[in-house]
């Protein structure tokens, strides 16, 4: 259900009594409505009662597995709320869809990697149009890859920010993760730690590199994020970009979520825009008509974890990137976004701009005893904490 358009399940619990009847809409959207109706049973509802006892078959074939998992329920408790039995039902499914995704990633890791070798410095790899396929089989059936694509750089947090955010996008199910370094550091190669996370992750991935220029130095990730873009449109597999740095907070589900943008979505963020939270306000239609936002004086008041475009505007424009020349100061994300629509009414509301699925962090202070020359396990404290193990 989970991931899916609009699929109607109706489950039917026949008792001597009633019948109860349980509709669940757009799973997608995460909005259950509930519906139950009580009738006394007659001959012609029996007869019903046998046509949709057939259909119910059906439904249960296609959704064994995760009918089993709740049918000892069932079975047991005759006080049982119907909302909890769909609730279940939805959380069932999304773990069969997980564990599916998680043994046909298994399967592929070591014959799409195995070519690695610890003993060479990283260089740029990516992981193949065919071998995504081989990995992620719905895509092939029209499914959407989200495209997550994040700058990084050396630092003493690196490690904690690339494994917290790896974990979320592991959760998700068809999820392509460009992470590029950013290597304008003297003398600085492409590294181990991060190959590894992206490696353990168990998910396609490009890793690549970028260097600042002075022109791209006010930008921080700009870079990183256009060589992403240029992965991207190589890789020309149809979905949405999404820029997410490495530093922040991410919800599984928000993948999940965006997968089906048709041009540029927006959705409200936490701790962004130098307040609480960021969000997009809808009129009564739910067009997008304004943003709420401490941080005033743009036309589209989303941060840069708070928005994300389809693939197709490759098609209508196949050399857009973010051009810095028309990036204002302190303003890329309004001005990436204006250079994709012109209008806020344009914005696609993920979730009715009414639910927070990222978090914007700020940085957090590094410890007082923090010093290169404590020696834990032969090493100072910054390698000890950014080790591969
Ligand atoms: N970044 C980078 N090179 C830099 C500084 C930052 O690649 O020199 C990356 C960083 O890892 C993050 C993104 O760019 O993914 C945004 O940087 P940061 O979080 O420092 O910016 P802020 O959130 O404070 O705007
Ligand atoms: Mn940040």
């Amino acid at each position: 259900v989970v991931g899916q358009r609009s699929k109607n399940i109706s489950l039917y619990e026949t008792e001597s009594t009633q019948d109860r009847k349980i509709n669940l809409y757009s799973a997608k959207t995460g909005y259950c409505k509930m519906m139950m109706t009580q009738n006394k049973t007659s001959k012609k509802q029996k007869r019903f009662g046998a046509f949709i006892a057939i259909a119910l078959l059906t439904i249960l074939t296609y959704f064994h597995l995760a009918i089993l998992y709740i049918a000892p329920t069932i079975a047991t408790s005759h006080h049982v709320k119907p909302e909890s039995m769909v609730l279940e039902l939805i959380e069932a499914n999304a773990r069969i869809q997980l564990l599916e995704s998680k043994v046909a990633r298994q399967r592929h890791q070591s014959r799409v990697y195995q070519k690695y070798n610890v003993s060479d410095p990283p260089s740029q790899f990516i992981t193949s149009k065919e071998n995504v396929l081989d990995m992620l089989p719905s895509i092939s059936q029209g499914g959407r890859l989200v495209y997550v694509i994040t700058p990084t750089y050396d630092r003493l947090l690196q490690k904690l920010d690339l494994i917290r955010m790896s974990q979320p996008l592991m959760l998700s199910s068809l999820v392509y993760w460009i992470v590029v370094e950013d290597l304008s550091n003297k003398g600085s190669t492409m590294s181990h730690r991060v190959r590894k996370i992206l490696f353990e992750s168990n998910i396609p991935f490009a890793h690549s590199s970028s260097v600042k220029t002075e022109d791209s130095s006010h930008f921080r990730g700009v870079e990183g994020r256009n060589e992403g873009i240029r992965i991207v449109k190589k890789l020309g597999l149809p979905g949405v970009v999404y820029f997410g740095d490495d530093d922040n907070a991410y919800d599984y589900r928000l993948f999940e979520e965006i997968r089906n943008i048709k041009r540029v979505g927006v959705w409200a963020t936490g701790l962004s825009g130098n307040g609480n939270f960021e969000a997009c306000s809808l009129d009564s239609n739910g067009i997008v008509t304004d943003f709420y936002t401490n941080f005033r004086g743009r036309k589209f008041g989303v941060d840069m974890g708070g928005f994300a475009f389809s693939t197709d505007v490759f098609i209508d424009n196949p050399e857009w990137n973010i051009n810095i020349a028309h990036t204002a100061r302190y303003k890329m994300e309004d001005s990436i976004v204006s250079s994709l629509i012109s209008e806020v009414s344009q914005a696609e509301p993920i979730n009715n701009c009414s639910v927070v699925r990222f978090w914007h962090m700020a940085k957090p202070s590094i410890p007082k005893s923090y010093s290169r020359k404590v020696q834990m396990h032969g090493r100072n404290e910054h390698k000890f904490l950014l080790a591969t193990d």
